[in-house]
């Protein structure tokens, strides 16, 4: 069993063939298992030895062509150059059963060319929280990388104070990002540009090649996906966090978990990062910065394409995302037409929830015990503004009767869009205090729970409830 090398050999002067340098007694703690055979990756690899003499071995098999990529990334609306891939290493491709490529990509694997004066370092913090949230994003539909594996140490490393460096095998379609076409452009390396798109076009992007211009059609599809990203984003209640454009996947994937959170009581404007001092990144914020970012990369495509075209291709977004968030939100909130009675009761729903600042998934979880007649003194006991509420419930109701719907095929359709258990910050903060002293328990519980978050299971029933005082709108550090 072998992997591909496409990138290290095919762009060898897009960045560097690196080695990973191990750490203080690497210890392998979690594989995921599904994942690792739908790659078609051998079980025997992933054991203690045989994955830290493959990362780390002399004659390392993983390793013969692991390679920094370079890019950069516009921060904050600001063009940084000097950055990526300062810390991670991709050591190859493999294939799923239907033949399709995807990367495997060491984070936290130490100094590359790339690292300045970093130490090329993952903590065991934000490794643990990348696990957790792209495991809970893929089982609520969302499109995201993946964790093949994770790898803790007895490494220190220098944060805002000690912490210990873990590793991560990362799975995605491609780890190509909009700063990487934003680098070569930037940097006047047009030769370079033109061998990446050249890439993507052979192994992403294969189906654009029929059209008139591939170019237009690949920007289109990138815009495209990203739109619908984010509109689940927003339907979902996920805030990145830190939307820079060395963070935006190509395939309209969440890429790169940093200080994201799941909403808890509903705030529009919440901002997770606790370095976003303008609110850039803010909730709200999601579907007009995945829109600058979108711009941000269409410059790389100028060599190739009109303004005309780029503005054709960029003006796909917003009907694209607003169309998906509205569809997302009636199946939210069981309502099958797509007329103005139904946009308004999703506006009004969303007033309430978000005026009230009641728990975003809480709610729309109660609403999938609602009937269509009857008093449901649960839903109008969980707002503050009671009146308006029992307003918006009968006018629901009424629309629910009116669909003629059967009531059983509704509430179960409800609830697989009206997730039960979210990753709430606290209970991530909670597996990782108990990891950081070596206990992984917490840590393994939560990931069970959000693998199957749609469906109520009385054991689990701490993991439903709002989280305590202290636990809300917690504000996470960049630092990882
Ligand atoms: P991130 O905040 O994880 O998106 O990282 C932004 C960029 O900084 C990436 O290109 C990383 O490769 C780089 N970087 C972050 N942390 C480190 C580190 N400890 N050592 C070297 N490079 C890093
Ligand atoms: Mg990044
Ligand atoms: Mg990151």
């Amino acid at each position: 069993m072998n992997l591909d090398h496409s990138y290290a050999t095919q762009l060898g002067d897009l960045g560097a063939v690196t080695k990973p340098l191990s750490v203080a007694n690497p210890q392998l703690i979690e594989v995921n298992h599904t994942l690792r055979a739908a790659l078609q990756l051998p079980a025997s690899w992933f054991t203690q030895s045989s994955i830290m003499s493959m990362l780390f071995g002399n004659s390392s098999s993983l390793t013969k062509h692991s390679f920094a990529q370079k890019y950069g990334g516009h921060q904050f609306g600001g063009w940084n150059p000097d950055l990526g891939d300062g810390r991670g290493l991709l050591l190859g491709e493999a294939k799923d059963q239907q033949g399709n490529p995807w990367d495997l990509h060491l984070k936290g694997a130490g100094p590359t060319p790339y690292s300045r004066f970093a130490d090329g370092r993952a903590v065991l913090r934000s490794t643990l929280r990348e696990y957790l949230a792209s495991e809970a994003l893929h089982h609520m539909g969302i499109p995201t990388s993946r964790a093949l594996c994770l790898i803790t140490s007895d490494e220190l490393v220098y944060r805002e104070k000690q912490e210990k460096a873990a590793m991560m095998i990362r799975v995605s379609q491609s780890h190509i990002r909009f700063g990487h076409f934003e680098y070569f452009y930037h940097n006047g390396e047009l030769d370079k540009l033109e061998k990446l798109f050249d890439y993507c076009f052979e192994r992403h992007f294969s189906e654009c090649l029929q059209a008139e211009s591939p170019h237009l059609a690949m920007l289109e599809k990138i815009v495209t996906d990203t739109a619908s990203l984010i509109a689940k984003w927003q339907a979902f209640g996920f805030n990145h966090g830190v939307m820079n454009t060395d963070n935006m996947s190509i395939h309209g994937i969440t890429f790169d978990y940093g200080p994201y959170a799941f909403l808890d009581d509903f705030d529009p404007k919440f901002v997770c990062n606790h370095s976003d001092h303008q609110g850039r990144y803010a909730f709200e914020q999601q579907p007009g910065i995945g829109l600058w970012n979108l711009n941000a990369l269409a410059h790389a495509f100028t060599p190739y394409l009109s303004i005309e075209q780029i503005k054709s291709a960029l003006s796909q977004y917003e009907p694209r995302l607003m169309a998906e968030f509205s569809q997302l939100m009636r199946q939210k909130l069981g309502l099958y037409e797509n007329n103005h009675t139904t946009a308004e009761l999703v506006n009004r729903w969303l007033d309430l929830v978000s005026q009230d600042k009641r728990d975003y998934h809480i709610s729309f979880r109660l609403l999938c015990d609602i009937d269509e007649q009857g008093a449901h003194p649960k839903l109008v006991d969980h707002f503050i503004q009671r009146e308006a509420a029992q307003a918006w419930l009968t006018q629901y109701q009424q629309v629910i009767r009116a669909q003629g719907t059967n009531k059983q095929e509704r509430q179960t359709q409800m609830r697989k869009v009206n997730p039960e258990y979210v990753l709430r910050n606290y209970q991530a903060q909670l597996a990782i205090d108990a990891a950081e002293q070596g206990d992984f328990t917490h840590f393994r519980t939560l990931l069970q729970v959000l693998q199957q978050p749609f469906e109520s299971k009385p054991e689990y029933g701490e993991f439903a409830k709002p989280p305590p005082n202290w636990g809300k709108h917690m504000e996470i550090s960049c630092s990882s």
